[in-house]
């Protein structure tokens, strides 16, 4: 019998967990080490259903012209090496020589991929949203793309919210985690009261934001004062607030799960390989969310077009708001928890109404502490 190790299979790392879950104790047919190992064969039919999980035979699907492939084609090889990083390991020429010898393409070649599809779903109705039509979007929306592939953007974002549970990407906040919250003021200024830190009035609330357009409530708030300070731009004079949960909350989560790199991009921390049968379906979903993300975090010019420019992922907070329910207790999340791009701290947006800051059955944050801050000349 052929038994391979990880070893021969240049510790690939999903072939490796592979072997770790489903292999035996044995001896390695190429390298003779006592080790665990796997059948050969099995290695090679994973990877051949990896292939056709998102490739096809060029003559299955794409057309010719003057005996050229209309549409672009991969030899065997590249996609082992390109896509698979399988290009060290020790059996290389025999994995090749196993699979059919195809010319590969997509497996979609004209049309384009989930993760396409739901990046350029969300960017059809970003401009949708921005230029053609601010409401009833969930009725009218069918733009170019949507009008080929039966999907309207609200729902590639119930997709989302379906794959979100499946990611496991809602977290919870502990009861008395603190939070906290600056309000920027005029030096004579002396807020204290929940009315005056927590959430404002509907009326008070004049500015749009990229979680919610102006007269729509939301608690701001971070892990850390510094982030505070240099969300609201650095005041001169502010009121910093200290805040505490009441009860344990439920937030979606974009940090736990992903990583900031050079404070601008948002990534996912164990994003999914071809060759993972049981996770590769997420990642479509893991794109578009990064992508949100990226969104969320992303400074915003303020030059009169940012009204326009929040709008998308208003609606997409919006639309968590009111449909991403959690598993456990089918009740809506309470809020957004993501990296500050300005400190690397992390920031929460909280969909909560002054009635959740004060004492009452509807409490989730209690006011523990107020502290008038002057910056340091
Ligand atoms: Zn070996």
């Amino acid at each position: 019998m052929d038994f391979i190790c990880s070893e021969c299979l240049d510790n690939n790392k999903a072939l490796s967990k592979y072997i770790n879950d489903n292999g035996f104790d044995d001896t390695c047919y190429y390298c003779n080490n006592s080790t665990k190992v796997i059948q050969k064969v099995e290695i090679l039919e994973l990877i051949e259903t990896s292939i056709y999980s998102e490739w096809d035979a060029a003559e299955n699907v794409l057309g010719r012209m003057d005996g050229d492939w209309v549409g672009e084609t991969f030899l065997t090889s590249e996609i082992l090496r390109d896509f698979m990083g399988l290009g060290e390991v020790e059996i290389f020429q025999e994995i090749d020589d196993y699979l059919p010898d195809n010319a590969w393409c997509w497996k979609d070649p004209y049309g384009i991929s989930d993760s396409e599809l739901m990046i350029y779903s969300w960017e059809d109705f970003c401009g949708h949203i921005k230029y053609k039509s601010r409401f009833f979007f969930q009725d009218e929306i069918t733009t170019s793309s949507m009008q080929i592939y039966p999907s309207t953007a609200t729902g590639v974002l119930r997709n989302v919210c379906n794959e979100i549970l499946d990611l496991d990407i809602i977290t919870n906040i502990p009861k008395s985690t603190k939070i906290f919250r600056v309000r920027p003021c005029a030096i004579k200024d002396n807020f204290k009261t929940t009315e005056d830190l927590g959430v404002p009035p509907n009326e008070a609330i004049k500015y749009p934001n990229r979680f919610s357009p102006s007269g729509i409530q939301t608690f701001h708030g971070a892990n850390d004062i510094d982030t505070c300070l240099q969300e609201t731009n650095k005041p001169e004079h502010a009121i910093i607030s200290t805040w505490e949960t009441t009860t344990q909350i439920k937030v979606l989560d974009f940090t736990e799960d992903f990583h900031l790199v050079k404070n601008s991009e948002i990534k996912y921390n164990d994003f999914p390989d071809i060759l993972e049968p049981e996770r590769r379906h997420l990642r479509h979903t893991i794109r578009f969310l990064e992508a949100l993300a990226d969104d969320f975090i992303k400074p915003i010019v303020h030059d009169g077009r940012e009204h326009i420019d929040y709008i998308p992922t208003q609606v997409a907070a919006e639309f968590f708001r009111k449909n991403l329910l959690t598993f456990e207790d089918d009740i809506p999340i309470d809020g957004i928890k993501y990296y500050s791009s300005k400190t690397g701290g992390i920031n929460y947006v909280f969909f909560y109404t002054p009635e959740n800051c004060d004492t009452g059955p509807h409490q989730k944050l209690k006011l523990i502490k107020v502290k008038k801050y002057n910056r340091p000349v």
